[in-house]
């Protein structure tokens, strides 16, 4: 009798979990995101602080860029404030995991939009685009993905670009690095031959450095998204962000952006 009740309580216990997690009623439901950051009066936005011109700290320490003046008129366009933005530094490593679970609402960091990542997490409609390149020294010889066999070549840990590389030069000896600095270091003191990453990206080393060269040759198309949660909690948040980001471009704000921070 006694064993009984018990494996009817379980089995009560079972069916009681299997409800919860088949119908989610109502009440249990993931809070819609958007009325939270209405409510919380702020948006958690997840950026690079590497990444000049997208997402750097300045001199006073405060968070600029690209990436950090669109999170602004987001934040604008939502909570009517340029200013109800928090921002949490993010690596390219560990931003997917970031937002995925929750600790930041959403992540502006010249994020491409890619079918895998479309697997794990949600984006918007493309704000920008870049092309992935080859920074080398002035002095070298390579002048294509073609001459990489053999060499050593950097990329960011968490990029398209550490993807591709397997794919495109499967021959060369890829090294990661965590960050862009220490990947530009690697190169300027020999440790690799080439860093490949986002032309976008790659231009600032360029511009600050003449002993540094961007190949001409572009191998990828790399659309930037703003990446969310991929959960019916963040339906309307991505609505009201694709609307915001429709707006940039309808108003030139996108081409404004361009002009103040890319070096072209
Ligand atoms: N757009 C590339 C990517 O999504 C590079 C981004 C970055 O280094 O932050 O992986």
């Amino acid at each position: 009798m006694k064993k009984l009740a018990i494996i009817l309580t379980i089995l009560f216990l079972l069916l009681v979990a299997i409800y919860f997690l088949i119908f989610k009623p109502e009440k249990y439901q993931e809070k819609d995101l958007y009325d939270s950051i209405l409510e919380r009066g702020v948006i958690k936005v997840g950026i690079n602080t590497d990444s000049k011109p997208f997402g750097f700290f300045d001199e006073k320490w405060q968070i600029k860029g690209y990436d950090a003046d669109l999170a602004r008129y987001i934040a604008q366009y939502i909570l009517k404030s340029p200013n109800a933005v928090e921002f949490h530094p993010v690596t390219p490593a560990n931003r997917m995991l970031k937002v995925s679970t929750g600790e930041v609402d959403i992540v502006i960091a010249t994020m491409t939009i890619t079918p895998q990542r479309k697997e794990i997490i949600d984006f918007s409609i493309p704000y920008d685009a870049a092309g992935q390149a080859l920074l080398v020294r002035s002095n070298s010889k390579i002048k294509s993905l073609a001459d990489l066999n053999g060499l050593n070549v950097g990329v960011v840990f968490g990029t398209t670009a550490e993807k591709n590389m397997l794919n495109l030069v499967p021959t060369a000896n890829i090294i990661g690095f965590r960050n862009y600095r220490v990947a530009y270091q690697a190169l300027k003191n020999g440790k690799i031959d080439a860093l490949t990453s986002d032309d976008t990206i790659l231009s600032r080393f360029v511009y600050e450095d003449k002993s540094v060269k961007l190949l001409p040759k572009r191998y990828t198309h790399e659309p930037y998204g703003v990446a969310l949660r991929k959960d019916k909690s963040t339906k309307r948040l991505k609505e009201n962000i694709d609307f915001a980001i429709k707006d940039m471009h309808k108003k030139n704000v996108i081409l404004r952006l361009r002009r103040k921070w890319l070096y072209s």
